[in-house]
């Protein structure tokens, strides 16, 4: 048969899809689809909007315009799509936003912009990945989910092509590295999965991962499809899709290190991990991390709330002193700057309005924590504020829905911005001071006469330069300067 897989791309809480990231859904079908003989394309959301919003003509922009990002991240197909689409016999959508965030250099679909473009597809056509679930999808936090209109899809179903179990996976995940033939992969970044579900019996109130239970993926099947990535030309990895990477096989540090020496030994430019419950956090898996890691890695912690109140309302899995004791020993190990001038390993801290028994005392309680960092001049790389989404089928739908996010909403922007000037600014120029010099930022984006530039990995920085500058191209730049959320700097070394 003849199968195009269109990447709408995901973002959930354990696994990221965005460009430049190279999600595991897109990955794993297309390696089940060719192992089983059929003839797959593989296409983004950006080459469907190039054909349909924009005629199939790249718009010429000027010195003064912005990056278009909703094409931006084009396949190699782009040029044959009309036929692609005219002859293929099913068209796989793989779609769904469960943890909004802000995208530098691309726009993921939503469900009814896609669902525009696909409508007078002749052919199969099905929703896969997150947005095929109960839970929809949705790009902006604090709203309802978005719900696909069965009158256009012939199926919308999460996981499809039942490549969910590790068993499963394991078998495709190697071939789906083929994938990568389809677009330059040199600034890709893989999301590589670990694990899945979570260890606690009682899951967080918000939590689509939760009640799942945990089952660990063997070290030899990762290697396996590392390994097919880095010989089809990936450099780059996060060891990203799991709820906790230090629950790793039941937090065992000797795996743990099996896991990592050998994807390092392969020397990749990149490799970062993601999510790590701060209950988990210890001295020796941080050492391993922090030895076989790169630097600029991020432990992104799922604190949520410093509150009391609202934790135990909404059995959040870290209370403030576990979390500061885990801020404390990631410091202690990974605070000192590796070769590419960040910090080797450094925490991000994850804060969520919207929860339920949220009050003013809520947003006292944050900042007397993110104060207390700042005063033990402990680092954190990033704060990530997030309003909930109340999806359908989680214990914060049923109990509360959006009540609290509609009741503080005259809140938000003023604790928001508060954290934004007195935390993070405060805090970025410790992270990152004038002066210092980032290595290999890849210039992603102009908006007039500024690009924007980040390294590859979990979370970088971006930096504003202020020169066009070829984009896709490596530069070391040094920092001149720090804005709220980004810093400026000016180009050192051009690749
Ligand atoms: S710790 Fe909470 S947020 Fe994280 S996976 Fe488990 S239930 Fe979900």
């Amino acid at each position: 048969m003849k199968y195009v897989i269109l990447d709408c791309y995901t973002d959930e809480p354990s696994g990221l899809g965005v460009p430049p990231y190279v999600g595991t859904y897109p990955r794993y079908i297309y390696g089940k689809l060719i192992t089983e003989g059929h003839n797959v394309t593989y296409l983004t959301i950006d080459d469907m909007r190039l054909l349909k919003k924009y005629d199939g003509q790249k718009p010429i922009i000027n010195e003064k315009q912005k990056t278009k990002i909703d094409i931006y991240n084009l396949t190699k197909n782009s040029p044959i799509i009309k036929e692609v689409l005219a002859d293929c016999d099913s068209l796989i959508v793989i779609m769904g936003v469960h943890t909004p965030g802000k995208y530098l250099s691309a726009i993921p679909g939503t469900i009814r912009e896609v669902q525009d473009y696909v409508k007078d597809v002749r052919c199969e056509k099905i929703l896969t990945g997150p947005a095929g679930s109960e839970h929809g999808s949705q790009l902006e936090g604090g709203k309802w989910s978005e719900k696909p209109d069965m009158k256009i899809w012939d199926t919308a179903d999460p996981n499809y092509f039942n490549v969910s179990t590790f068993n499963e996976i394991n078998k495709y995940a190697p071939a789906g590295a083929k994938v990568l033939e389809h677009i330059n992969p040199e600034h890709s970044i893989m999301e590589i999965e670990t694990s899945t579900g979570c260890f606690r019996d009682i899951g967080c109130s918000y939590c689509v991962e939760a009640n799942k239970p945990q089952v660990f993926r063997e070290q030899e099947d990762i290697h396996s499809e590392v390994r097919a990535l880095y010989e089809a030309g990936a450099r780059h990895f996060r060891l990203g899709k799991q709820t906790c990477f230090y629950s790793y096989k039941k937090q065992n540090a000797k795996e743990i290190e099996k896991l990592l020496k050998p994807i390092a030994d392969l020397k990749p430019k990149t490799l970062h991990i993601d999510n790590a419950n701060p209950v988990m956090v210890n001295e020796e898996i941080t050492k391993i991390i922090v030895k076989y890691c790169t630097p600029g890695n991020i432990a992104a912690f799922g604190v949520e709330s410093f509150d009391m109140e609202v934790i135990k309302k909404n059995q959040l899995n870290s209370t403030p002193s576990a979390t500061m004791r885990a801020v404390e020993i990631i410091n202690k190990y990974g605070k000192e700057r590796g070769e590419n001038g960040m910090s080797k390993l450094l925490p991000g801290i994850n804060i969520l309005f919207g929860l339920q028994g949220e009050t003013k005392q809520t947003h006292a309680e944050n900042m007397k924590y993110f104060s207390e960092i700042l005063d033990k001049d402990y680092f954190v790389r990033r704060i990530n504020i997030r309003k909930v989404v109340p999806f359908e089928g989680t214990p914060l739908h049923e109990r509360v829905g959006n009540k609290f996010l509609r009741k503080n909403d005259k809140y938000y922007w003023k604790w928001r911005n508060q954290i934004r000037q007195e935390v993070d600014f405060e805090m970025l120029k410790k992270v990152a001071p004038i002066g210092l010099v980032l290595k290999d930022c890849i210039a992603e984006v102009h908006d007039g006469g500024i690009t924007f530039c980040r390294q590859i990995g979990t979370y970088p920085l971006i930096v504003g330069v202020k020169e066009r500058l070829d984009l896709q191209k490596s530069y070391d730049i040094k920092i001149t300067g720090h804005m709220l959320r980004s810093i400026t700097g000016e180009v050192v070394k051009e690749e």
